[in-house]
């Protein structure tokens, strides 16, 4: 199964691709992520992202592109994978498909997280990510046990940089410019499958099983809708 998450910034893709990987047991892979760790690990890769990531613009698409095909070369994306992240921009799209047409391949879904902009502002504000392993919270919708701190491995939680206020106005302008035409792109190709994205996040999941038409297991997230 190769699904591709599309949505606003802070739409909940990271947070449905994280459970749809490990229903379908396919690695979830989100471009955001990589770049974030190649920035916290100061490698060449990292120091070109940052600044573009900072102002809340898009990596170039040859070093995203790069970076994305060599991922889904590996081994453990041979029987699929969940992209979060990736394509945002057309040119990205092309390349995915002509890499996949290369390997006799194609995309299965494209699942549309739809969430309008004024859900996305207070998505933002509210999320909080543990800088060790990963996980995402939200300060009402998903609030870990202890204030402050990540449930999986204890770390304290922090504010992404570019989830401040004048940086997720940015990357909303960026989003409806540049990523929102791929909507049409994979509708053209017959896979677009949109969701209510403003929807409590068990619920979305759940729209999201019943789109990819089978049976997945639901993990036991809770939340309240927003
Ligand atoms: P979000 O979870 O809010 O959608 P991501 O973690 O996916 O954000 O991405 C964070 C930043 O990383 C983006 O604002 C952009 O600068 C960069 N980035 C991630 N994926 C891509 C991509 N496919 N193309 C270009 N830039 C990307
Ligand atoms: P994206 O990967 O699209 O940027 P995330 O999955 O990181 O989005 O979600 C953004 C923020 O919104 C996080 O704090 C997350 O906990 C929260 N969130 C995700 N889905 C929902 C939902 N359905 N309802 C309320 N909050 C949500
Ligand atoms: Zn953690």
């Amino acid at each position: 199964m190769k699904i591709i998450m599309l949505g606003a910034p802070g739409a909940g893709k990271g947070t449905q691709a994280k459970q749809i990987a490990s229903a379908y047991q396919i690695p979830h892979i989100s471009t955001g992520d990589i770049f974030r760790a190649n920035i916290k690990n100061k490698t060449p890769l990292g120091q070109k992202a940052k600044e573009y990531m900072d102002a809340g613009n898009l990596v170039p698409d040859e070093l995203t592109c790069d970076l994305l095909m060599d991922r889904i070369g590996q081994d453990d994306c041979r029987d699929g994978f969940i992209l979060d992240g990736f394509p945002r921009t057309i040119p990205q799209a092309q390349a995915l498909d002509q890499a996949l047409t290369a390997r006799k391949e194609s995309m299965d879904f494209a699942v549309n997280v739809d969430v309008p902009d004024e859900n996305i502002i207070r998505r933002m504000s509210g999320r909080r990510v543990c800088p060790n392993c990963g996980a995402t919270y939200h300060l009402t919708a998903l609030p870990p046990t202890k204030a402050g701190t990540c449930d999986a491995c204890g770390s304290e939680l922090v504010q992404r940089a570019d989830d401040s206020e004048a940086t997720v106005a940015n990357r909303l302008r960026v989003y409806h410019e540049q990523t929102q035409p791929l909507i049409d792109y994979y509708e053209r190709l017959g896979i677009l499958k949109t969701v209510d994205g403003t929807q409590p996040m068990d619920v979305v999941f759940a729209q999201i099983k019943a789109v990819l038409g089978k049976e997945l297991e639901v993990s036991n997230v809770e939340s309240r809708c927003d």
